[in-house]
């Protein structure tokens, strides 16, 4: 079976989304998701200048002879850039695999090893009445573990936290990715977030009782040293995970952490490949990789991952934002639900003008998550719906200090 054609489709519903669409000789159509959230267009850029014409003629069954073809014949290996761009072409080459065997995509990567994928949402509040309004707001939806982020005292807006005031003046509900010419500058202040967030896991605890599964994304800001404070701060409170507790390029600095507390850690949702968790896996410094498939080098490359992490009980926990597109959270679902290690997925939900765009097969029931029976991922591309939201210019906020530097958002 071979690669006829291949097209790089850029649409924008909610959010800007990329998506590769291959189509072969036996008119089998496969899709691949390479949005790069805030810099969309280099992997537009990547893919038309230097990886469809790549494609063209060759077979489309030979996933792991290709995935190796893009990874070394560019010679200029790893990043995001690169490593989106061979994701989307993984994903919609298993895609039409598994459309050619007439099976969903789980099926081929061993089948079902649980029912559904139990998921997490995000409440967010500006004070506790939000807050715990936010979580029921969850629960009701059937989330059965809860992201818990909160505004901070003093400070004007906060990543995470939906109904806060924003500088453009929009909510954060779908997209953290504001729609303008430039990114929108934030402010923060680590010594009144790490006074204020034990606070809030308290109200919640004494709220919603100890089983709910409580996690929370601390989003690259803090030292090692104050990491180890806040996870040590956060374990009467029974976290499910501290995500992110700091800049993650730097992987020795989780055994700091790891030396002082035992609430459990995740990490990776930037990382593109597994060297980048090589010293964290082997040495047990994290307990959740939350690399997606999206950003990893696809299904093929996230699952050497994840395999590596399951020799030492480390599980999956994907990341599953907005800009994750509806083709990359199908991926991430079959693969998940496949695995033996499965840990948990982020699922924040599209709106509505993306799942016009994209048709999607998969449920949510009861807080799990399954991606479908249809044959491949279970997503389909609507051209004429995309084609009625072109690419708009839009940026992640940035923070600063009080004191004006510009610090990790
Ligand atoms: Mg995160």
């Amino acid at each position: 079976m071979i690669i006829e054609q291949a097209d790089v489709i850029v649409t924008s519903p909610d959010r800007n989304f990329v998506t590769l669409r291959l189509v072969t000789d036996e008119g089998i159509v496969g899709l691949g998701d390479a949005t790069l959230n805030g810099r969309e267009l280099s992997v537009v850029a990547y893919l038309q200048e230097h990886v469809v014409p790549l494609l063209i003629g060759r077979d489309a069954h030979r996933i792991e002879d290709t995935w190796q073809f893009l990874y070394r014949s560019a010679y200029w290996r790893r990043g995001p850039v690169t490593m989106a761009a061979i994701a989307a072409v993984d994903v919609a080459l298993w895609d039409i695999k598994a459309k050619a065997a007439g099976m969903p995509l789980y099926q081929l990567l061993g089948g079902a090893s649980r029912t559904g994928l139990l998921a997490y949402g995000h409440a967010s509040g500006r004070d506790l009445p939000e807050l715990f309004d936010s979580i029921r707001h969850h629960q009701s939806l059937g989330f059965r573990a809860i992201r818990v982020q909160t505004a901070i005292p003093g400070l004007r807006a906060v990543y995470g936290v939906a109904a806060q005031t924003q500088v453009s003046g929009k909510r954060y509900d779908y997209e953290p990715a504001q729609r303008a010419a430039l990114p929108v500058e934030e402010d923060w202040d680590t010594r009144a977030y790490l006074r204020h967030v034990p606070t809030v896991f308290e109200a919640v605890r004494n709220e919603f009782g100890p089983e709910l599964p409580l996690l929370h994304d601390g989003h690259h800001r803090m030292t090692p040293i104050q990491a180890a404070k806040l996870g040590k701060a956060l374990e009467p409170y029974d976290l499910f995970w501290l995500e992110d507790a700091t800049p993650a390029e730097n992987q020795e600095a989780l055994r700091l952490v790891r030396q002082h507390t035992t609430t459990p850690l995740a990490i990776g949702e930037v990382f593109n490949t597994v060297w980048d968790y090589q010293q964290i896996i082997r040495e047990q410094l994290i307990d959740y990789v939350r690399s997606a498939v999206t950003h990893t080098g696809g299904i093929t490359h996230l699952k050497k991952i994840l395999d590596f992490a399951a020799q030492y009980q480390v599980k999956s926990g994907m990341h599953g934002p907005t800009d994750i597109s509806p083709v990359g959270m199908a991926a991430a679902m079959h693969l998940g639900l496949a695995i033996h290690n499965f840990g948990i997925q982020e699922y924040m939900r599209h709106g509505e003008a993306t799942n016009t765009v994209f048709r999607q097969s998969f449920t949510f029931e009861d807080g799990l998550l399954h991606p479908g029976d249809e044959p491949g991922i279970g997503v389909e591309l609507d051209l004429e719906a995309a084609a009625a939201y072109p690419y708009q210019t839009a940026y992640l906020p940035y923070n600063r200090l009080l004191d004006g530097t510009v610090h990790d958002w």
